[in-house]
Order: C-alpha cells, then sequence, then structure tokens
C-alpha cells in the first residue's frame, strides 16, 4: 500500500461515502487523520474505527461554508499532531435538482458554497501548513459531472465542480514552486448515500450503471484508493491534473 507514514491528513466530507472510506484507508497507511463534517456522531464512529485499528484520528464537526471551520480545522490538525501534510477537500451536495429556469438563487449558492466556496476557504487556511510541512498534496473532489459529460437539472452541481478543476489549476501554478501539489479527483457515480439519493427507482439504477464501460458504480473504497495515490508520494509528479476515476463513463458510447 502507499504510505503516509509520519503524514497527517485532513479529510473533509468524513462521516459518510467517499470521505469516511478515505479517512480510514488514510489511517490504514499509517497517517494520522483529522476529520471533519457536520454531524459529531459520523465522525466519532469513524474515529472510534480507526482508533480500533490503531491509528489516530481528530474530530471536529461544523460547516465547510464557514471561514472559521476551515481555519479550526487546520488549527486542530497543528495543534494535535503538529503538522499538516494533506488535505483532502471531499465535502460536497448535489443539491436541488431541476431546469436552471426553475432554480432559486438560494438552491444555486447554497450548492456553489458547499462545493465551491469550501475548496477556497479549506485552500486559503491550509495552504500556509501544507507548505510548512513541504510535499504537501491538496485534492478537491469534482465530478465527471461538469468535466466530461453533462446532465439535465445538474446546472448547479457542474458548475461548481467544474470550478474546482480551475481552482485545482491556478493553486497547482501558484505553489508549484514551493513543491505543493494541488489536484482534483473526479469519481464516477459511487455507492454512498449521496450517489444512491440520484437512484431513487430501479429503472433508474439501471439506466445509470448502463452508462458505465464497467457496467456498475464505484464502492467508495475504489475513490479513497486514488484519493491516496494523490495524497501519497506515488504521485509525486502529478499536479494540475483533473483524474477521472470513472470507470470509464467519460467514454462509453455502448
Ligand atoms: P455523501 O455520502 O453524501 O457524503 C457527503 C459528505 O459531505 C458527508 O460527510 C457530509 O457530512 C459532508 N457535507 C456535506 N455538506 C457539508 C457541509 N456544509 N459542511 C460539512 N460537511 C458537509 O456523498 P459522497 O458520495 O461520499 O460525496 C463525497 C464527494 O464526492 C462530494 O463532493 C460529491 O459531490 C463527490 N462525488 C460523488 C459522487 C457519487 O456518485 N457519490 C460522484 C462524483 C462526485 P454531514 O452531512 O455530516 O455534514
Amino acid at each position: 500500500m502507499q504510505s503516509l507514514s509520519n503524514r497527517v491528513a485532513l479529510v473533509t466530507g468524513a462521516s459518510s461515502g467517499i470521505g469516511r472510506a478515505a479517512a480510514r484507508l488514510f489511517a490504514r497507511a499509517g497517517a494520522r487523520v483529522v476529520v471533519a463534517a457536520r454531524r459529531q456522531s459520523g465522525l466519532d464512529a469513524l474515529a472510534d474505527e480507526i482508533r480500533a485499528e490503531g491509528g489516530e484520528a481528530a474530530t471536529l464537526a461544523g460547516d465547510v461554508r464557514e471561514e472559521g471551520y476551515a481555519a479550526a480545522l487546520v488549527a486542530l490538525a497543528q495543534q494535535r499532531f503538529g503538522r499538516l501534510d494533506v488535505a483532502f477537500n471531499n465535502a460536497g451536495t448535489m443539491g436541488a435538482l431541476g431546469p436552471v429556469t426553475g432554480m432559486t438563487l438560494a438552491d444555486w449558492e447554497e450548492v456553489q458554497a458547499t462545493n465551491l466556496r469550501s475548496a477556497f476557504l479549506g485552500a486559503k487556511h491550509q495552504i500556509p501548513a501544507l507548505l510548512a510541512a513541504s510535499g504537501g498534496s491538496l485534492i478537491f473532489t469534482g465530478s465527471f459531472v461538469g468535466h466530461s459529460a453533462g446532465f439535465p437539472g445538474m446546472a448547479a452541481y457542474a458548475a461548481s465542480k467544474a470550478g474546482l478543476v480551475g481552482l485545482a489549476q491556478a493553486l497547482a501554478t501558484e505553489y508549484g514552486p514551493q513543491g505543493l501539489r494541488v489536484n482534483a479527483l473526479l469519481p464516477g457515480a459511487t455507492d454512498t448515500p449521496m450517489g444512491r439519493s440520484f437512484m431513487s427507482t430501479p429503472e433508474i439504477h439501471d439506466f445509470v450503471r448502463g452508462l458505465y464501460a464497467l457496467k456498475r458504480l464505484a464502492q467508495p473504497e475504489e475513490i479513497a484508493a486514488a484519493a491516496l495515490f494523490l495524497a501519497s508520494a506515488a504521485s509525486s509528479f502529478v499536479t494540475g491534473t483533473a483524474l477521472l476515476v470513472d470507470g470509464g463513463v467519460s467514454v462509453n458510447r455502448t
């Protein structure tokens, strides 16, 4: 397994799905982890699992739309574990789906705030700590939606996720000279509460599976494995990229 030994990693959206799987995998790879989401109970359960496997985890519940939370997570990593090497900004929402003509400004802004503003706030506060640790890795969870495919009803989500690719590209060039790598990880449909909420009927589930070259959804652990690659030295020359981990949905035409 790729090693995060002696590393400290921050994972947002860790109470569920991809973030939860990534925090567990990062801990198994040797990282001490700070885990973030709004639901304290979910974070506590995860931290218990990590500690039961011999790992170290610190929790702090809060809202990634708030700047104070972004700052507090970095402070926790530094106070508890002395440094920050990896920040996986993964928390996200699909938001209300529907045609843009019926979308309220509040719906639009809710999605941008959760998916894109949070990434800016996270990066702003994480980058000084990542630079201080040297050889850091900053990762955003985007989506193939808004990058290699469009879907009706997903304008706010697609725009927010496309914004993360632009943010990763700009930050990669801004901080590359100081050794910080910045990448976007773009999953395909993944078997998580978010992924399942989209597939409300067996017919929609079958339709979605059929879009994929692999004819199935991802398990969160498969996306977490790609996050570990981007977090670890295995990807030491990878920066500014949008890494599709999408089961071939972007290329499939069958
Ligand atoms: P999930 O199981 O619903 O998890 C979403 C996570 O984000 C939860 O831990 C949630 O925690 C956290 N979160 C949401 N809003 C938050 C807020 N305002 N403040 C703090 N935490 C917040 O979904 P998932 O599938 O693992 O999604 C993870 C990421 O992958 C998202 O960015 C999503 O857009 C992306 N993605 C998912 C898929 C898919 O098919 N599942 C595909 C492509 C990309 P709390 O509710 O406890 O706050």
